[in-house]
């Protein structure tokens, strides 16, 4: 395993301070610090795209960092594609006969693999149940049909590669769906398991919004408490929901121990994606060691952790922003990033690789 070089954001001088729980001060954020690069990849995007491989560990954050990108340059010019997704949808589709069919006669045409058409449906509906992965070719065909669809955008992949051996379909796949002229780049991401692990265990989801929240790492305005159950709880802060009070997924208490093989299959994909000759890389690290972090970024920009005391008599929660310091993969101690932090090095970096 590689360490990633950190990155620094941080513009010397700079006395400026950005709320980045503030959905309003993002934009101005990203004008201050990379302005300058944001325009030329619009002008860039006026005539032109890319593909961009996301990797890195289940729960690192990938599709946040294309959403950011999507809400920077527009969702006309961008498109998240997560095979997990696109095969889910594909179980919908087999319920509705008129919809099965037209897959199935979609595949027939464009389909080319070791698997009869029979088998793979086959597989497609028993998927889930501890059987094989899907064959590769089978996702290649429904990646391509996906982008038919969506037309000719920013393509931001999830979930291929998936496994060693799709790492070359991918080094291939612009010419495979027609992008010939495209540039294409991975996006590898560094996300400390400690990190993750939190994520997991602290993780709430709104009920109503599906919006996901973290007890420890990324609070509402409201937090509650269960005399009962002797717990804090967070009500949900987006209006339509009715303070709906967000609760955790099943297994996630667990942590990383319940991913914990297919994190050390992620590991092995990045580390073989990291090596790759030829094709340009965008190196995404979630961490600054704790000693540099003053060099390197704007306090702001560092994730804030919270804690909660709950006064019994007057029945009352405070939260306290405390530093949240955790130890990285290498053991070092470190503060993770806000994703709007890490999204400045992605851009710069995006940039560089397109030339602009
Ligand atoms: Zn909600």
């Amino acid at each position: 395993m590689q360490q990633f070089p950190v990155f620094k954001t941080k513009i010397s001088g700079d006395t400026k301070v950005f709320n980045l729980d503030d959905p309003k001060q993002i934009e101005p954020y990203f004008q201050h610090k990379i302005g300058h690069e944001i325009a030329k990849i619009k002008d860039y995007l006026n005539e032109n795209t890319f593909v961009a491989y996301l990797l890195g560990k289940k729960n690192a954050g990938k599709g946040t960092y294309s959403k950011i990108f999507m809400n920077i340059f527009g969702s006309e010019r961008v498109s998240h594609l997560s095979v997990g997704d696109i095969v889910r949808g594909v179980d919908d589709e087999m319920k509705d006969p008129k919809k099965k069919e037209q897959l199935i006669s979609y595949l027939k045409k464009n389909y080319r693999g070791y698997h009869s058409l029979k088998d793979i449906i086959k597989s497609q509906e028993e998927r889930g149940t501890g059987k094989p992965l899907l064959p590769t070719e089978y996702i290649l065909t429904l990646l391509k049909r996906e982008i038919e669809r969506i037309g000719r955008k920013v393509l931001f992949i999830d979930g291929l590669p998936r496994s060693l051996d799709q790492i070359s379909y991918s080094l291939f796949f612009r010419e495979l769906i027609g992008f010939r002229d495209d540039p294409d780049m991975f996006i590898l991401f560094e996300v400390p398991e400690r990190v993750i692990d939190e994520r997991l265990k602290y993780r709430v989801v709104c009920p109503v919004c599906y919006t996901p929240r973290n007890l420890k790492l990324l609070v509402t305005s409201k937090v509650g408490y269960d005399e009962q159950k002797k717990k804090f709880f967070l009500k949900c802060d987006n209006p339509g929901c009715k303070e709906a009070i967000m609760v955790p997924k099943e297994g996630d208490e667990l942590g990383i121990e319940a991913i914990r093989d297919r994190l050390v299959s992620d590991q092995q994909l990045i580390d073989q994606a990291f090596s790759l000759f030829g094709i340009p890389k965008v190196l995404l690290r979630n961490t600054v060691p704790v000693e540099k972090a003053i060099d390197l970024v704007n306090d702001y920009e560092i994730t804030p952790g919270y804690d909660m005391k709950y006064d019994e008599p007057s029945k009352k929660v405070s939260v306290f922003k405390t530093s949240y310091v955790v130890k990285d993969d290498f053991d070092v101690d470190s503060y993770s990033l806000m994703p709007q932090a890490v999204a400045v090095s992605m851009i710069k970096q995006i940039a560089d690789n397109l030339g602009l």
